[in-house]
């Protein structure tokens, strides 16, 4: 079972039986709190027992430092002392942080074994009332309100910890049966929003989609922006226009899905959007897809000469771009006469070389209907509030009398993944800016790639059939190469 991260942490175990073994091999050495570490900063040593009261007040001063940032924080002690653990749980409810009480089940014998191997090893009959005192403790946890939690022996050797984290309990996702047409962007989508600044931009984009295809994502995406936006970096960021851009992966790639997440409706009549996306269908042997929305961002329109109507006005003018398009694509070149668009012709060639998905960007009531109705596909954030739209879309699908099973139910996620957790924090410091550390990695989800893949795993069990990661700070090859285990559990 997964610990729940950030929360508050307190070993319970005998001198001996794991707990800083268990706790170096799961946490950085920052979110350890640990009285024999502190008796050695204000003491002559680990084991300098006069230091103790000194040695507690400062592991009283750093637990409520850290809850109060709702930082992770793992207490090293005992763990038998009722007062001091009433204590930090109250002090991890008022942070608003699970308590969870982990148990080193290590056999007495075992302990009095490592114990007696030890330099300075505690006498045999404090070993005795340790642990039972520990077995005391054990009775009574549950019923203080922790979470108890069983660490085994064979579990807590260094090479088999791993074995406990989420990686190992990943669910596998139900995958519900799909038509083929569905399937191919199903899976993770990297999408690029950010680019380098100076250098050999194709041969960036090149390592990039390389690293993509070996890593094993669905595809990838770009961002439809004309400067690039405060969420993402500075205006003087260089964001290449998406469809130039795509035709140049196209050359570069054999297997990934390429598309937009998402293009204004706003940017381009959307006759040229669709023949933009015909031709990348062509070149790339039918990997094209087309996200679309209303546009948001006013500065760019302006910048551009762009006109930015009423919200009212660019969602009508959606509905009629995706049947614009809808209509070009289709095969023949008879005249179009349709709900919102009539054309005199619809003579459009190259031909698309597959289908080409329509996802529909945004998650207002309207924007879903849109989607369920004209798109082959939504795409909201992959947060709780997303993933209630993901739930409102499919049964709008279903309402519009069509296959929920045909459709794309997408979101986007922004990951920090790191190679492990020392990586993952520097990351969180890296990237955060003023936001409090806490704060950012919750919102980013901080973790290892095999804890992102257990949670896209999760996502996939609520019927999202694809992610679109755009993993904070990613800018190398080797980042792309790190989600290979996020597409291995989602593909
Ligand atoms: P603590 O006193 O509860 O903090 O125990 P430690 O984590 O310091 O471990 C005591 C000794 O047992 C150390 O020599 C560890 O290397 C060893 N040890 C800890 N966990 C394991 C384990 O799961 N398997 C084995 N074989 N040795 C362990
Ligand atoms: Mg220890």
């Amino acid at each position: 079972m997964p610990l729940p991260d950030p929360a508050l942490v307190v070993l319970v175990g005998a001198s001996g039986s794991g707990k800083s073994t268990w706790a170096a091999s799961r946490y950085r050495v920052d979110e350890i709190v640990s009285s024999d570490a502190l008796r050695g900063v204000v003491g002559s040593g680990e084991h300098d027992l006069d230091a103790s009261a000194d040695a507690f007040a400062m592991l009283e001063q750093v637990v409520a430092a850290r809850l109060g940032r709702r930082l992770t924080t793992v207490v090293d002690t005992l763990g038998t002392d009722a007062t001091r653990r009433r204590a930090w749980r109250e002090a991890a409810r008022a942070a608003g942080l699970p308590a969870v009480a982990v148990v080193l089940d290590t056999p007495a014998a075992v302990c009095r074994s490592r114990n007696s191997r030890r330099d300075r090893p505690v006498p045999a009959r404090i070993l005795t009332s340790q642990l039972a005192a520990v077995t005391a403790t054990v009775e009574i946890l549950a019923a203080e309100g922790w979470q108890v939690v069983r660490v085994a022996p064979e579990l807590s050797r260094p090479g088999e910890v791993a074995e406990v984290g989420p990686s190992a309990t990943a669910a596998t996702p139900a995958t519900a049966p799909t038509a083929a047409g569905a399937s191919r962007l199903r899976g993770v989508v990297l999408q690029l929003s950010s680019f380098p600044a100076d250098g050999d931009l194709l041969g960036w984009l090149r390592d990039m989609a390389a690293a993509g295809e070996e890593a094993g994502l669905a595809g990838l995406a770009l961002m439809d922006h004309l400067i690039q936006i405060p969420q993402v970096g500075r205006a003087w960021d260089p964001i290449p226009e998406p469809w130039v851009t795509l035709g140049a992966l196209a050359a570069s790639t054999t297997r990934l899905q390429l598309g937009t997440l998402v293009t204004p409706v706003t940017f381009r009549a959307p006759g040229i959007t669709a023949k933009a996306a015909a031709t990348l269908s062509a070149l790339s042997g039918g990997r094209a897809f087309v996200g679309v929305g209303a546009g948001w961002w006013e500065r760019e329109h302006a910048a551009y000469g762009l006109g930015f109507p009423s919200a009212r006005v660019r969602l009508d003018a959606m509905e009629q771009g995706i049947e614009t398009m809808k209509a070009l694509w289709a095969p023949g070149t008879k005249a179009y006469v349709g709900q919102r668009v009539s054309l005199p012709e619809t003579t459009s060639y190259p031909r698309p070389a597959t289908e080409i998905p329509v996802l529909v960007g945004g998650g207002g009531d309207r924007t879903l209907g849109i989607a369920a109705r004209l798109g082959d596909g939504c795409n909201v954030p992959s947060d709780e509030v997303g993933l209630a739209k993901v739930a409102r879309y499919l049964t709008l699908v279903e309402l519009a009398g069509r296959d929920p099973s045909t459709v794309h139910a997408t979101v986007l996620d922004l990951p920090l993944v790191g190679r492990d957790r020392d990586d993952v924090w520097s990351r969180v410091e890296r990237h955060r800016g003023r936001t409090a550390a806490a704060t950012f990695a919750a919102r980013h989800h901080a973790g290892t790639a095999n804890e992102h893949a257990a949670r896209l795993a999760g996502l996939a069990g609520q019927g999202v059939t694809t992610v679109f990661v755009a993993p904070v700070g990613l800018d190398r090859p080797e980042d792309v190469l790190a989600l290979a285990p996020l597409t291995s559990t989602f593909g």
